[in-house]
């Protein structure tokens, strides 16, 4: 870890890692694989997920920096937001989330993440998903409320998915290395990783991690939102301000370096086809692990399915990257118990 750890910004100690390593046997024979899993649903209970690897980060730069509010924004069920409200509170900071709602005037009933943003004191202001395309006018605002208030806002992007952040799955790509040379499984192939894109913060810090440490092995995301086209230019951008930011000495190419598998988005963002909660269903049933809907549930789904159409497609060895998200299957308790 030295080389590169000299390189790190300053770091918050907020997430349990490393995380396991752990294989998917069953699921792995039925879908002829050396099929494993990195569980960074374990990197806490409520400070829990991918987030929590970044916020190390961004809290970090937010408390160097005087900050005594964070401000952050997503859907009503963000997962990010959640964290943010909890790592917020753990740091004795205050903490606003911008989320989004079909209509601001009536918003969704505290549940699920929602409910644990407001427990864990965080204000939630409610927007429109037209206000939510111009964030980058909404959060300008909120901050200079902050201010009027007497407050020192720091702002956190969506999904703390910026140069910064990356370096939470830089890290994590290192820890992910040692997980897979320990792992001693049958063969010494290198590994396919397969995770889900949401705003390309994850993808971005892998891609950097795997050339900074010269790790070899696709790196594949699945949208769960957009299309691929969007994350190429998402998850370039942050590559690219990275390299220029922290001076990073790496070669990166968008189009070369970005490998998106589409077609998996199905009904829209955070809505679920029940071919994919069935799988869910399946996955907790046969290895007793957790997928959530809105974001692991739909990229084990692409890839079962893209390995239903060619078995060899990602090699023999593959890591599927646990995200977290596991509060998000309450909303969706309705459709869940129909498939019981
Ligand atoms: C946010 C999130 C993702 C996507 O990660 P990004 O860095 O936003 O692309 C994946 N899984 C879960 C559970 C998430 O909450």
């Amino acid at each position: 870890m030295s080389y590169l750890e000299s390189l790190y910004p300053t770091r918050l100690n907020l997430a349990h890692t490393p995380t396991p390593l752990q294989p998917l046997r069953r699921f792995g024979e039925k879908l002829g694989l050396e099929l494993y899993v990195k569980r960074d649903d374990l990197t806490g209970a409520e400070l829990s997920g991918n987030k929590v690897r970044k916020l190390e980060f961004v809290m970090a730069e937010a408390l160097e920096q005087g900050a005594d509010t964070v401000l952050t924004c997503g859907g009503a069920q963000s997962n990010h937001c959640r964290a943010t409200a909890v790592a917020a509170a753990k740091l004795g900071l205050h903490c606003r989330l911008i989320l989004r709602t079909g209509d601001p005037a009536s918003p969704p009933p505290l549940e699920a993440n929602s409910l644990l943003d407001r427990l864990a004191g965080a204000e939630i202001v409610w927007i429109s998903p037209a206000e939510y395309r111009n964030r980058a006018e909404v959060f300008p605002r909120e901050a200079e409320a902050v201010k009027r208030a007497g407050g020192r806002p720091y702002i956190i992007p969506e999904g703390a998915s910026n140069a910064l952040g990356a370096w939470g799955y830089i890290r994590a790509m290192d820890e992910l290395a040692a997980d897979l040379a320990a792992s001693g499984g049958p063969s010494n192939e290198p590994a396919t990783i397969l995770y889900a894109a949401g705003s390309g913060g994850t993808g971005a810090g892998l891609i950097l991690g795997q050339k900074l440490l010269g790790i070899k092995g696709r790196l594949v995301g699945i949208n769960v939102c957009d299309d691929r086209e969007y994350f190429v230019k998402a998850i370039g951008e942050i590559c690219e301000q990275a390299i220029a930011r922290f001076h990073l000495d790496v070669s990166f190419d968008r189009e070369r370096d970005v490998e998106i598998i589409d077609g998996y988005v199905g009904r829209g963002y955070a809505e679920s086809r029940p071919e994919e909660l069935e799988l869910i269903r399946d996955v907790a049933r046969t290895e007793g692990l957790f997928l959530d809907p809105v974001y692991t549930g739909k990229a084990f789904f692409g890839m079962t399915r893209e390995l239903q159409r060619d078995p060899g497609r990602f090699g023999r060895r593959v890591v599927f990257l646990h995200t977290g998200g596991l509060f998000g299957l309450f909303p969706k308790t309705a459709e869940l118990v129909q498939l019981l």
